[in-house]
Parts: structure tokens; C-alpha cells; sequence
């Protein structure tokens, strides 16, 4: 019994390809899956994050889609990747960001940015940052 439908279905895929062994020179997946003959979530969330994704082993597979055996590698082991992130997010709280993470990673971009143009400012002139409007000390 697997903890989530990725890990399910990337058992399933590690079964058949274990059984085909085609693509064992394409990447470091195929050789460590190769000294397996189960395949617990630890097994899979490991060899999950060992795939950068290439997707030379779906263009290589006979059996990938419209094949009944529908073995889709790369997209499996990407699901399972994503899950185990949030899984092991620290501090937990914050793993429901994985899930937006592109709002997530515009927002501290653009933080950074004002930040450092503020900074930027206020290190080479302070009163630009600091000081008082000119048109109001001239009031005074
Ligand atoms: S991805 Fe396809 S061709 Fe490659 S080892 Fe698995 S079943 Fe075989
Ligand atoms: S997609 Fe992942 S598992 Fe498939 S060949 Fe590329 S690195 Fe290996």
C-alpha cells in the first residue's frame, strides 16, 4: 500500500520496467532501480528525485502511450518528486506553497528588487530615503 496515487503508479512502472531494462543506460534511475526487486515510498521518492526529467526514456519506451502498458516515466516520477518536496518541507506549514509556487516566486522576486533598490539608495544617499521632502523644508 502506497501513501499517495504517484507512488502507486511509479511501482507499477518500476515493475514493468524492471522486467524490460531498455533504457538502463539513459540515466542513474534505471541502475539503482536495477538493484531493486521492491519498490517501498522511500525506494520511489529516491528514484524519483535521481530523474531530471529528460524524457528520453518516454521517446525510447515501446510501451508508453497509446500502449495499454501506458508507462509515462518521466511524468511519474515528476508527480513524485512534487509530492515528496511538499512531504518534506520544512518547516511544514509552508509546503502548500509548492502548489503555487510560481505567485510564490514572483512575490520574493519582487521583494528582493525593492528591497535592494532601496537599500541601494539608502546606502549612497540617505536623505533620498530619509530625509524630508525638499519643497517642505524650504516651507519651513
Ligand atoms: S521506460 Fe519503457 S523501454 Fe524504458 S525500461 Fe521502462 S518499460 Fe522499458
Ligand atoms: S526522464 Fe528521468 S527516468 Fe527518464 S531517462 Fe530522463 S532522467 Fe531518466
Amino acid at each position: 500500500m502506497h501513501a499517495t496515487r504517484a507512488l502507486a503508479e511509479a511501482d507499477r512502472l518500476m515493475v514493468v520496467c524492471n522486467s524490460c531494462r531498455y533504457c538502463e543506460g539513459l540515466c542513474a534511475v534505471f541502475p539503482a532501480m536495477e538493484m531493486r526487486r521492491a519498490f517501498p515510498d522511500g525506494d520511489l521518492n529516491y528514484l524519483a528525485n535521481l530523474c531530471h526529467g529528460c524524457g528520453a526514456c518516454y521517446d525510447d519506451c515501446q510501451f508508453s502511450p497509446p500502449h495499454e502498458f501506458d508507462v509515462n516515466v518521466p511524468k511519474t516520477l515528476a508527480q513524485v518528486r512534487a509530492d515528496s518536496y511538499k512531504a518534506y518541507a520544512w518547516p511544514p506549514a509552508l509546503s502548500g506553497l509548492f502548489d503555487r509556487n510560481g505567485l510564490v516566486v514572483a512575490v520574493i522576486a519582487a521583494a528582493s528588487a525593492a528591497v535592494f533598490l532601496v537599500g541601494f539608495v539608502a546606502l549612497n544617499d540617505p536623505a533620498a530615503v530619509f530625509g524630508r521632502n525638499g519643497r517642505a523644508v524650504m516651507a519651513l
